[in-house]
C-alpha cells in the first residue's frame, strides 16, 4: 500500500521539519528524529542531507501519486532513498544504482536488507543495460550523482527505463561540471542539453542555503 499523505511538515517545540511517514516504525537511519502524530510516526527529513527535502523546502512541485517504481543514480548510503521508500510504500520499488562498493554495503546493510522495496544496484550509471534486476519502465528516475557528465548519464538511463511523459529529478551539481564557469551558466548549458534530448523543463530549484552551487531540475521525457 502507498502512504498516503506521505509527505508532511510536522511541528516539534514551534518549529515545522519537513518528514515521511517511516515504513519501519522505531528504526531511524541517519539520527532523525521520530515523531508520532495522529496514529502515524514520521521520520524528520534533513534538507542538509537529502537534496530532495531541500528542494521541497525550496519550492519544488512533485506528486508521487502516480509514481511506483523509482528509478535511483547515485543512492550512497541510502539517506534520499530510504525517504522515498517511505513515500512510495510496498506498493512500488526503488531501484538503487551505486558504483562504490564501499558505500554499497552500508546501503545494503542499512537500508535494503530491511526495506524490501529498496533493489540495490551495484554498478557504473554510465553502464545502464547492466542492470539486470529491472525488468519494468520507471514512473521516475532520480539523478544525483555528482560527475562531469551526470546529465549525459541521467539522460541515457531515461532514454531506456523512464516510460514517456513521465518526470526526471535531476541534481546538478555545478562544481562537478566546471568550477571556471559561473554555476549559472552551467546549469543553463545542462538545461540546454536536455532540452536537445526531448526533455521539457518544469521547475528549476536552487538548493541554497542547504546546497551551495546546486540546482534540481524537473523535466518531463518527452517523445523522441
Ligand atoms: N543521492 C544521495 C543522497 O541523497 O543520499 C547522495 C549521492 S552522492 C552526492 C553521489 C553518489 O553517486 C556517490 O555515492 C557516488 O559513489 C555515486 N556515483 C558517482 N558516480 C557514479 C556512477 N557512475 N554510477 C553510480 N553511482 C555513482
Amino acid at each position: 500500500m502507498k502512504n498516503v499523505d506521505a509527505i508532511s511538515y510536522v511541528t516539534v517545540n514551534g518549529k515545522a521539519h519537513i518528514a515521511t511517514v517511516n515504513l519501519l516504525k522505531g528504526i531511524t537511519l541517519y539520527g532523525e528524529k521520530l515523531i508520532s502524530r495522529n496514529g502515524s510516526e514520521y521520520r524528520t527529513w534533513d534538507p542538509f542531507r537529502s537534496k530532495l527535502a531541500a528542494a521541497y523546502i525550496n519550492g519544488l512541485e512533485f506528486d508521487f501519486c502516480n509514481v511506483k517504481n523509482i528509478l535511483y543514480l547515485g543512492a550512497s548510503t541510502g539517506t534520499t532513498v530510504s525517504h522515498l521508500s517511505d513515500i512510495i510504500g510496498y506498493s512500488g520499488k526503488v531501484f538503487a544504482v551505486e558504483s562504490s562498493t564501499r558505500v554499497a554495503r552500508e546501503l545494503i546493510s542499512n537500508v535494503s536488507s530491511k526495506r524490501t522495496n529498496v533493489i540495490p544496484i551495484i554498478e557504473d550509471a554510465r553502464k545502464p543495460r547492466s542492470y539486470f534486476s529491472i525488468y519494468d519502465k520507471m514512473d521516475l528516475v532520480y539523478c544525483d550523482i555528482a560527475q562531469p557528465d551526470q546529465t549525459t548519464i541521467a539522460i541515457d538511463n531515461c532514454k531506456i527505463y523512464l516510460k514517456e511523459g513521465k518526470p526526471m529529478l535531476l541534481v546538478i551539481k555545478t562544481r562537478s561540471i566546471d568550477v571556471t564557469m559561473s554555476p549559472k551558466n552551467v546549469i543553463s548549458q545542462e538545461i540546454k542539453k536536455l532540452e536537445s534530448h526531448s526533455f521539457e523543463i518544469k521547475q528549476k530549484i536552487d538548493l541554497a542555503p542547504f546546497d551551495k552551487d546546486h540546482a534540481m531540475i524537473k523535466a518531463i521525457f518527452c517523445s523522441r
